[in-house]
């Protein structure tokens, strides 16, 4: 899959992307991880990519002009898929949302900084705007990581074992059940009998009805259905 950023900061992103099962499936090309930077098409002698907003106020907005270039350029240039802006306003972003772009062959994310962007741009090229939670950070580029490592985790060979992915939390509307692993100071104490048994399916079972007691405990709008996503 094809996954394209455009961000005033690449590093930001790339760098979050380069650990563990996500910077693996990058640099054996399972995914493909592009940043475009809109100070590249900022075509003016300072490379100015933000300006004041029209009608005052505090801070700066980002520019119509080089981030329509970057688009353009991108579209020419690559499988961009859609175009997701990173922004407060946007939808809550969910599971199901990520399973669903990692079909895609291409996605693509657009980092907001300072007080945001030109709504031209937004009206004009915005499939969907996306947001990581009812609060505000202060770039796109923490959130397009999130989405990124979210939605890379579900493409066909970015985790070890096909299976790791099914049982993640969310993905059957349930928690994942709780784990134990070996430890020296504690022993085997505190581990329940079945996961010592050797017996797959009686463990399989307790898995999941631990999966459901989790959920009625911790979340129990995703049972009745009611979690909004
Ligand atoms: N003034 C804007 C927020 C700007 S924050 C407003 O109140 O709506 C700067 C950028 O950070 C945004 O353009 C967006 O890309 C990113 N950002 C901030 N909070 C975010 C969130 N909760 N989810 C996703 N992106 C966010």
């Amino acid at each position: 899959m094809q996954l394209n950023v455009i961000t005033l900061f690449p590093q930001m992103v790339t760098d979050a992307l380069s650990y563990g099962v996500v910077g693996r499936a990058i640099k054996q090309g399972t995914i493909q991880l592009t940043t475009y930077n809109p100070r590249d098409y900022a075509e003016n002698k300072h490379n100015t990519v933000d300006d004041k907003p029209f009608g005052g106020g505090a801070g700066m907005v980002m520019m119509y002009d080089p981030l329509y270039r970057t688009w353009e350029d991108m579209k020419k240039n690559l499988a961009t898929g859609p175009l997701l802006f990173m922004s407060p306003q946007g939808q809550k972003l969910s599971q199901k949302m990520c399973n669903d772009w990692s079909q895609l062959p291409a996605l693509t994310l657009l980092c907001g900084r300072y007080e945001g962007v030109d709504q031209r741009f937004v009206d004009a090229h915005v499939d969907e705007e996306v947001s990581l939670g009812d609060y505000v950070i202060s770039g796109g580029e923490l959130a397009a990581s999130v989405v990124i490592d979210a939605v890379a985790r579900q493409i066909k060979g970015v985790l070890g074992k096909e299976a790791s992915a099914e049982t993640d939390s969310f993905m059957e509307s349930a928690l994942a059940p709780p784990q134990y692993t070996r430890s020296d100071l504690l022993g085997q104490s505190g581990v329940p009998d079945v996961l010592l048994s050797g017996n797959h399916q009686a463990i399989a079972e307790w898995r999941s009805q631990q999966s459901l007691l989790a959920t009625e405990r911790k979340r129990p709008d995703l049972l009745a259905g009611t979690s909004g996503d």
